[in-house]
């Protein structure tokens, strides 16, 4: 990579730490309460570094082949790495032991395997629970109205802990509030705190990417995944 890709990183980084901090001061909160995940996917492992140096909280991966390509070049050396992607069954035990955080658990079916694996490594793997809030036929996800179903069905699962929940969103159509949807990921995440099931902490909300990371804040997300702003457009 050129020195002008890197700056141009650190640049970035530096200048959506601004925004994030600005937003999370307008929602009631300080700057380091909103954790910034890089997605990383399509960038190889020295882009990867050139971000953590440039001072983003946590790698996210989205390919199991990719992260464990990456993860033996050390590219997430430096920084906590999240798995934010598709994740099938039969994949779960090469993350486990490599990621702090699997962000994109959509069934009870993938969540009693990571319980499987992590209990095999003997150690308790954290879990965020994905919804699909906007029940599209193309999205996994928890549908919204299962989500304390699911919940009940694993929070007797002790290898695993829920953190809280994610959603990739729809983009509101023309008639909604562009804030509809993290609305309503946000309500969903008050309700099932409130209930304190076993097991389950709701501490982290994560949604939020590069076209709408401060609405998301806006509506108490505090973690956001950035691909786009941080590392420009990626080419397919
Ligand atoms: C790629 C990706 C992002 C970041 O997308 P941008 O629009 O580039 O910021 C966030 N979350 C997930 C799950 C992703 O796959």
């Amino acid at each position: 990579m050129t020195q002008l890709e890197r700056l141009e990183i650190e640049r970035n980084v530096a200048a959506v730490r601004e925004k994030i901090a600005a937003a999370a001061i307008r929602a009631g909160k300080q700057p380091e309460d909103i954790m910034l995940v890089a997605a990383t996917k399509m960038n190889d492992a020295e882009r990867v570094q050139a971000a953590i140096q440039a001072g983003i909280d946590v790698c996210g991966e989205n390919r199991v082949q990719e992260l464990l390509g990456k993860y033996e070049e050390h590219a997430y050396d430096g920084a906590p790495l999240h798995f934010i992607g598709t994740l099938q069954s039969n994949k779960v035990k090469y993350l486990i032991g490599k990621v702090d955080l699997i962000q994109s658990v959509s069934s009870v079916k993938l969540a009693k395997m990571i319980d499987k694996e992590a209990r095999k490594a003997g150690i308790c793997q954290n879990i965020l629970l994905e919804v699909n809030i906007g029940r599209e036929e193309a999205k996994l996800g928890i549908d919204p109205d299962e989500i304390e179903q699911t919940i009940g069905e694993i929070s007797g699962l002790d290898a695993i802990r829920v953190c809280g929940l994610m959603a990739i969103p729809p983009k509101p159509s023309e008639n909604q509030e562009s804030t509809y949807y993290f609305e309503r990921m946000w309500n969903l995440f008050i309700d099932i705190s409130d209930k304190k099931y076993d097991n389950v902490s709701m501490n982290y909300l994560s949604m939020g990417m590069s076209a709408d990371f401060e609405q998301a804040i806006a509506c108490g997300a505090n973690i956001v995944r950035l691909g786009t702003v941080i590392f420009g457009a990626r080419h397919y």
